[in-house]
């Protein structure tokens, strides 16, 4: 590490990080970097910068430079991104350089709405069902496309631009476990004489969310899916059986070609195909039960 007299040259590849330390930390700084989601380490960098006693120049490298400290600074990441245990980055500023808070002149109403917001969702404790229901879509996202994705991922997901309004609407209710199907018609309280819709009345089996979409013998659930392997097939990508990874979580879709490059075009394709398969397959059960 440089010392704070020594000149110094930064090496960046991240124009959001390259402009959060020159063009724009400004306006970070009077906003108290709530918009930020790692301000910690932008604050204790900026701070770092502030205490050095000699000139600190930026230079931003694009990728394909083949510069070899980028090089070496992506291998270090990889190697992090493997740790089983995060390391402790540390990020206490000294109190000289520390500034906290935002100034009320940058402040507005959108962005104070938005932390409050933020503050809020943290103490709400997530619902048991969709703590279960997240952890079957993203097991089965990891097992069709072999990919891990963080629950803010699926959520984001389900508001792609591929996915329509009312389809998007049908997941997070699916995810969260919305919908009146199988065992909360025996819930505690519910009358008896409703005890009966907890089960599917072709099968006899309890009509859960995942029986409805990939399982009930019903018209509708198999000949969906038949129909959408018989289409997908005419991509010559390979098939992936129904689940909740790759129907629930359709928009995390991640398809590659031999090289290893991304299909973009074609995991569009699927987010469409799979999301409203899985769509129409509720909309059949609903105008069967629901007469
Ligand atoms: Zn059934």
């Amino acid at each position: 590490m440089a010392n704070e007299k020594t000149r110094l040259l930064e090496i960046i590849d991240s124009k959001s990080v390259f402009e959060g330390i020159t063009s724009r930390q400004k306006k970070q700084e009077k906003e108290g970097y709530l918009r930020q989601s790692n301000a910690d380490i932008t604050k204790a960098l900026v701070a770092k910068m502030r205490a050095r006693k000699a000139r600190t120049s930026l230079k931003i490298v694009k990728a394909e430079d083949g510069h070899t400290g980028h090089k070496c600074a992506k291998t270090l990441a990889k190697e992090g991104a493997q740790k089983q245990q995060t390391s402790k980055i540390k990020t206490d500023v000294d109190p000289i350089w520390a500034i906290s808070g935002a100034c009320l002149s940058a402040m507005t109403q959108k962005l104070a709405y938005s932390v409050i917001r933020k503050k809020k969702g943290v103490l709400l404790k997530p619902r048991e069902e969709t703590t279960t229901n997240l952890a079957l879509v993203s097991e089965g996202i990891k097992e069709a496309f072999g990919v891990d994705v963080t629950q803010a991922e699926m959520w984001k997901s389900i508001r792609s631009k591929h996915i329509s309004g009312p389809c998007s609407q049908f997941l997070w209710k699916t995810i969260h476990g919305l919908f009146m199907v199988g065992n909360r018609w025996r819930r505690e309280g519910m009358p008896e004489e409703y005890h009966d819709r907890a089960v599917c009345s072709v099968c006899e089996n309890t009509e859960s969310m995942d029986h409805i979409l990939f399982r009930c013998e019903a018209p509708g659930q198999a000949e969906i899916w038949r129909e959408l392997k018989r289409v997908w097939a005419l991509t010559g990508i390979p098939w992936k059986e129904p689940d909740w990874g790759t129907a629930l979580g359709a928009g995390c879709a991640v398809l590659r070609s031999e090289n290893g490059a991304r299909k973009t075009h074609m995991e569009s394709l699927w987010t469409i195909l799979w999301s409203e398969a899985v769509h129409l397959i509720w909309k059949l059960r609903c105008e069967r039960v629901i007469r």
